[in-house]
């Protein structure tokens, strides 16, 4: 029985050009002759996005293949209602399961929880979710991030090994949904048992492009895919979500005030040794009740990554 595994070349050939620069593209019909014989399965890491949503129903419509095995979704429990319903209505018309991964309670658990010190000298709490900073000196800073990591990435590779013990698979070949105008998101895989293809980048699509598909296949919009209270969500999007989603903003202005209570009882426990820090989610440290979205990155501000999540929240 001959297995096809991707060779290293493979990847090798598809790293992304540096962010910004114009280094060459992925060749086309790379789908094709990455690996399809016995021993290898292919996945798709499902963001439930615009993109990733858009690559699943190519799929499903034969327009990328081979059929992948499944799709993937890792849930922080933090994405707005209206990407679960997207979510419940997208596996309705796949052919294949999607699986649904969550690392423990979810986000909003992990972060607000407080771990007591093995030395009983107080309390303690992950970075959890990146964030501004206003610290006790006057001085601003930015926390680390390391959800993507924890609430992403780790869950979806240990999927990825039930799947490959569970189907007897050698290699996987997993589908990310990053677009042309996304291509610095383009990172080849760390684990040898497995590649990353980009099916939309091989079929040159902009995000622009997946709308225009959805609409000529007379779908409804996708949500924009990404936890409530991601503090990456550009002005635009916070807007967005305190108009049409109020009751999630409202989740969000929620957390943060939690986050900061956490935060408050984890620096006085540990009397003044820390620095006291007071995580905010917008970068102005301003409590999100307050901000005034008006102005967005019209106006200049950046976008801090590639819009979504899906599932790589941009690394
Ligand atoms: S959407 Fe934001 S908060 Fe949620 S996992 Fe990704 S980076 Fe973290």
């Amino acid at each position: 029985m001959s297995l096809e595994i991707p060779s290293a070349a493979h990847d090798t050939t598809h790293h992304p050009p540096a962010r910004g620069g114009a280094g060459p593209l992925p060749s086309r019909g790379r789908v094709a002759h990455v690996g399809n014989g016995a021993g290898v399965v292919h996945v798709i890491s499902l963001g439930a996005g615009v993109q990733s949503s858009v690559m699943a129903l190519m799929a499903a419509h034969g327009e990328i293949a081979p059929m992948p095995k499944c799709a993937i979704f890792a849930d922080t429990k933090a994405e707005p209602q209206s990407v679960y319903r997207w979510l419940d209505w997208l596996e309705k018309r796949l052919p294949f399961p999607v699986r649904r991964v969550i690392q423990g309670a979810g986000l909003v658990d992990d972060t607000l929880r407080l771990r007591r010190r093995k030395d009983n000298t107080g309390y303690w709490s992950p970075s959890g979710v990146p964030h501004y900073n206003r610290n006790n000196d006057g001085t601003t800073g930015h926390g680390p991030r390391q959800c993507t990591k924890a609430f992403k990435i780790a869950p979806i590779a240990r999927e990825t090994r039930r799947i490959m013990k569970e189907s007897g698979a050698q290699h996987i070949v997993r589908w990310i949904g990053i677009s042309l105008d996304e291509v610095h998101r383009m990172k080849p895989s760390r684990d040898k048992y497995s590649t990353h293809i980009w099916p939309l980048i091989d079929k040159r699509m902009t995000r622009h492009d997946c709308k225009l598909w959805m609409d000529r296949h007379g779908y409804p919009p996708a949500p924009r895919s990404a936890c409530v209270f991601c503090p990456y969500h550009s002005d635009s999007e916070w807007r967005r979500l305190k108009i049409e989603e109020p009751e999630e903003f409202e989740l969000a202005v929620k957390f943060e005030r939690d986050y900061q209570q956490t935060r408050s009882q984890q620096t006085r426990s540990q009397q003044t040794r820390l620095r006291v820090v007071v995580p905010f989610l917008h970068k102005s440290c301003v409590p999100l009740s307050q901000v005034d979205f008006s102005t967005d990155e019209d106006h200049g501000q950046q976008v801090m990554f590639g819009n979504e999540c899906e599932g790589l929240c941009g690394v």
